[in-house]
């Protein structure tokens, strides 16, 4: 049986006859399973549809617009992955057979695939193993380490950091990254990029599903929620990292009382 396209003609023309030159080695040479084969097509006669690229051009926007038309089309999750497969089947192909035409960075970073029991656009806080590697790649890069703080221990968006509208600042560390900030340029692309450059390290160390978009600065506030204790006594808030948090119990010899051990700031310390 001939698995038939999802995409309708409207969504569909001609491939160009030199990358139908590409598309017919890969077909005779690769020994991939034949279904890519047709998927492989369809892709390349979207692309033709959409902008028609020589094919040495094509890049991820142009297989995320594929997967969002394939969607738009009723494809289901096992249909789109299948679909990922092969365009990661043709990669494959033309990079290792023809490296000088296609170097590593064609379709380099090809979308993962789907996971059907989560939404990949969720904010989410990161993880304490996600939030490790985040600061383990922060330390060699100063500026990327106080953009990550400044979300972090914050909890503000890219526009107010971009205007440098910090709120009060909570504690001396901070006082000192919000310090450097400001005599820092901090643009929109400064702050994508960092984004766009964490999010691959922990992919590269398998620490952030494929399928996930790029880390954002919500997912940053997020974690400020998760990770970030108010002190009962004080009132303010620190990481829930041990140095900034004591045990203290409160002793009154006016009334021959011991209260038991509580955990509060370390800067307070419990204190009236
Ligand atoms: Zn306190």
């Amino acid at each position: 049986m001939t698995p038939k396209q999802i995409l309708s003609k409207k969504f569909r023309k001609r491939i160009s006859p030199d990358n139908m030159l590409w598309f017919e080695k890969y077909q005779n040479e690769s020994g991939d399973p034949s279904g890519y084969y047709l998927k492989v097509q369809e892709f390349l006669e979207f692309c033709a549809y959409k902008n028609n690229k020589d094919i040495r051009t094509i890049d991820e926007t142009d297989v995320n617009s594929y997967i969002t038309v394939l969607k738009s089309c009723g494809a289901k999750t096992p249909t789109i992955n299948s679909h990922k497969s092969a365009l990661s089947g043709l990669r494959k192909f033309l990079h290792s057979n023809y490296p000088d035409t296609f170097d590593e960075r064609f379709l380099s970073e090809l979308p993962g695939h789907e996971r059907t029991d989560e939404n990949p656009t969720e904010i989410k806080a990161l993880s304490l193993v996600q939030l490790s590697y985040v600061r383990a790649y922060n330390r060699s890069h100063l500026k990327d380490n106080y953009i990550f703080e400044l979300f972090f221990q914050l909890g503000i968006d890219k526009n107010d950091l971009v205007a440098r509208n910090f709120p009060e600042s909570r504690n001396a560390e901070v006082d000192e990254i919000i310090k450097k900030a400001s005599k820092s340029d901090i643009e929109l692309g400064t702050i994508n990029s960092y984004f766009k450059r964490v999010t691959k390290y922990l992919r590269d160390h398998d620490a952030y599903d494929k399928s996930r978009r790029n880390i954002n600065s919500y997912d940053l506030a997020e974690g400020r929620n998760a990770y970030f204790l108010r002190c009962p006594n004080c009132g303010k808030s620190f990481e829930n990292v041990a140095k900034y948090w004591v045990l203290a119990r409160v002793n009154i010899e006016e009334v021959d009382y011991q209260g038991e051990y509580s955990i509060v700031c370390a800067e307070c310390k419990g204190a009236r």
